[in-house]
């Protein structure tokens, strides 16, 4: 008794099939005389409007590619009233909020995902304060740096960092792991990291995952940014603007950075200058005004104050 086909269906009739996204009245369905398909051949029980009272019949959700029948009768009450629409619209923004929340918390897990791959690695675990060799050359900037960790809160507000340098194995790393644990103790986002690990985390968003952007904004906007070893890493011209755009970046946005490295601040700028003409001195000028320099064998308060 199936009356329609896909063929020979009234032209409006579909259309107006297609416009309710395949739901129709009973009024409709028995006017089109469409037939009730094998799970739909009890006409449901009507309903009650609860926000303006109307009894309102169930639809049938029709199946266009099986000879037209009524599939289905959708189980939601649909009504045209003011009450019903303001709630639907209320549910609607209420599931987009759920959405966003959703979105957020995947963003943060990322987010925490990319400091965890980069933080302290296993080896560096046991390098705290209390792991570090006291040294009457060391003790100095031991005591400067310990005293910069326990006034951090003023540190944060000014952006102010420390810009360890000296010879390899005077321990730079050692203090810049040790007060990556303080920080994080002190439950201050820190992203502890070298240079060519950022390079690299860059680099290999490459493949066209699109995601160059998340990293760099992770290191742009982490609280305190530990990044160990500047200057040791490839340089290139690429590389020198991905490091000046970060520092900058972190500068601009007044964030802390802590640094350790080999070279002087005169030395690092002649490093970054080789490779991309103006990010030397750029850097140079932000790290200046930014950073204490300390060295590891002595220090340099020329500038700066705690
Ligand atoms: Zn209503």
């Amino acid at each position: 008794m199936s009356l329609f086909s896909i063929n020979n269906i009234d032209a409006n009739l579909f259309a107006k099939i297609m416009e309710n996204d395949y739901i129709l009245s009973i009024d409709e369905i028995e006017k089109y005389k469409i037939p009730l398909g094998r799970n739909a051949l009890e006409i449901p029980e009507k309903m009650v409007c609860p926000y303006c009272g109307d009894i309102k019949e169930q639809r049938g959700i029709v199946n266009p590619f099986k000879g037209l029948e009524v599939m289905k009768w959708s189980t939601e009450l649909h009504c045209d009233c003011e009450g019903f629409k303001h709630a639907k619209m209320q549910e609607e923004q209420e599931r987009l909020l759920e959405l966003k929340r959703i979105e957020r918390e995947q963003e943060e897990k990322k987010r925490k995902e990319v400091i965890r791959r980069c933080n302290i690695h296993a080896e560096f675990q046991d390098k705290n304060f209390n792991t570090f060799q006291i040294t009457s050359e060391n003790m100095p900037i031991f005591n400067t740096i310990n005293k910069y960790i326990e006034n951090i809160d003023k540190a944060l507000r000014r952006g102010k960092g420390l810009y360890i340098f000296g010879d390899c194995g005077v321990g730079k790393t050692h203090l810049a792991v040790a007060m990556a644990h303080e920080l994080i103790n002190k439950e201050i986002d820190t992203l502890f990291s070298t240079v060519t690990e950022y390079l690299n985390s860059i680099k290999s968003t490459f493949n066209g995952d699109g995601e160059s952007e998340e990293i760099r904004d992770i290191y742009s906007n982490v609280e305190v940014l530990i990044l160990d070893d500047i200057g040791k890493e490839n340089a290139t011209s690429w590389s020198a603007e991905e490091v000046f755009a970060l520092i900058d970046s972190r500068y601009r946005n007044c964030k802390t950075t802590i640094y350790t490295s080999n070279f002087t601040l005169e030395e690092l700028k002649n490093i970054y200058e080789k490779s991309k003409k103006y990010t030397g001195k750029s850097i140079e000028s932000r790290l200046y005004e930014k950073n204490v320099q300390l060295n590891l064998r002595g220090m340099d308060y020329r500038k700066h104050k705690f």
